[in-house]
């Protein structure tokens, strides 16, 4: 399995000038490489090679390496589509390979630059050190919002999978972050939160629009996603621990389903778009695969109105965001606890295990009242 990891590099002042002039300089030869490739009608990299190397080389004062890294970006942007002629921002990500880019002991990568080779230090966890053993192939570097990041392609190797006895289903939701068919919840709370403190800061320093204010509402914003992420992490490890350790296979929904079936209020719109499910989506997937417990995607359709009890599916049986209530035989539950479970059924199905029983999770009707009143 491809995996990508994103480091952020740690250079100084000088460095950090050397590193966005290499960038620059780069997609100027990309675009005039563009430019050359339409005019002639050249488009493949082994001709535009021979057509343009010595001169893009010679031109921009690049390194053999990343003049070969240019003709194949520009190639390759002509190979999804030769309709129109291509041309590249200039803060582009640019390709390193092996010759030009080497990791070093102690967090530091030595790198060509338009200023020399540069050794510059990254920030790293052990997650990622880890995973940078099996690197392999291209790193990019990347610059975003006056950073620099070097995105890392590591091969890691899958264990086989493990033969599933069950499934446990996970839905993904909003007020809930996860929760699964065991009636286990991983509460969104503190992500949600502050959401929404940075929701009303931002309002408050976009009005102003100063650039003190604009810096500190991006500072604010990667603190939000990097906390953010971190909880996907500990989510994502939890769920398919769990999985692991009761040999079940995890189920989730399709992809589509998570926008189209989640009613909310507008405030809740705006987490909705938010990239955070997407991430953890894949976080599940990706260490799941890395322990070798199966994933199974199941039809989103129906599972937050169907009845686990009496199969009666019906809009109406979600009473809330938060409950559900059949509508026909009076079963209550936790709404994200009851689709878990029937995502879990549907899982079942999927990897052939024979026996359903009900979905646990049901709260009974008292608790539910209590429940409604309370939030
Ligand atoms: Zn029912």
């Amino acid at each position: 399995m491809k995996l990508v990891v994103n480091l952020k590099l740690l250079p100084t002042s000088e460095q950090s000038k050397a590193l966005l002039e290499t960038v620059e300089r780069a997609n100027t030869a990309c675009n005039h490489l563009a430019a050359l490739a339409w005019e002639q009608q050249v488009f493949g990299q082994y001709r535009l090679h021979k057509l343009a190397y010595y001169t893009i080389k010679a031109t921009f004062n690049l390194t053999a390496q990343m003049a070969v890294r240019c003709i194949a970006k520009v190639a390759d942007a002509y190979k999804l589509d030769r309709k129109v002629q291509r041309i590249f921002r200039p803060h582009g990500s640019i390709a390193y390979d092996d010759r030009i880019l080497r990791f070093l002991k102690d967090d530091r990568v030595s790198l060509w630059t338009t200023g020399g080779r540069q050794v510059i230090p990254y920030a790293c966890v052990e997650r990622q050190r880890a995973l940078l053993a099996c690197r392999k192939g291209e790193t990019d570097l990347v610059y975003r919002n006056g950073t620099f990041y070097l995105n890392v392609v590591c091969e890691v190797e899958e264990p086989p999978l493990l033969e599933a006895t069950d499934v446990l289903g996970v839905d993904l939701g909003i007020v809930n972050i996860a929760a699964d068919s065991d009636g286990e919840t991983h509460s969104g709370g503190q992500v949600n939160g502050l959401r929404k403190r940075h929701a009303r800061l931002r309002a408050r320093l976009q009005s102003k629009g100063t650039k003190p204010a604009r810096r500190l509402l991006r500072k604010r914003s990667g603190k939000e996603n990097r906390f953010a992420r971190d909880v996907n992490h500990c989510i994502s490890k939890r769920l398919v621990a769990k999985a692991q350790r009761t040999k079940r296979a995890i189920a989730l929904e399709f992809l589509q389903g998570i926008r189209s079936r989640m009613r909310v209020r507008r405030a809740q719109r705006r987490q909705q778009h938010s990239w955070s499910f997407f991430q953890l989506r894949a976080f599940i997937e990706y260490k799941a695969a890395l322990t070798g417990v199966p994933v199974v995607l199941v039809d989103p359709h129906n599972t937050s109105r169907t009845c686990p009890v009496c199969g009666l599916v019906d809009k109406a049986n979600r009473l809330s965001q938060a409950i559900f209530s059949c509508t026909s035989c009076g079963f209550a539950g936790q709404a994200d606890v009851v689709a878990a479970g029937n995502i879990r059924v549907l899982g079942r199905a999927l990897v052939n295990v024979p026996y359903v029983s009900p979905a646990p999770g049901g709260l009974g009707r008292d608790k539910l009242v209590a429940l409604a009143i309370s939030g």
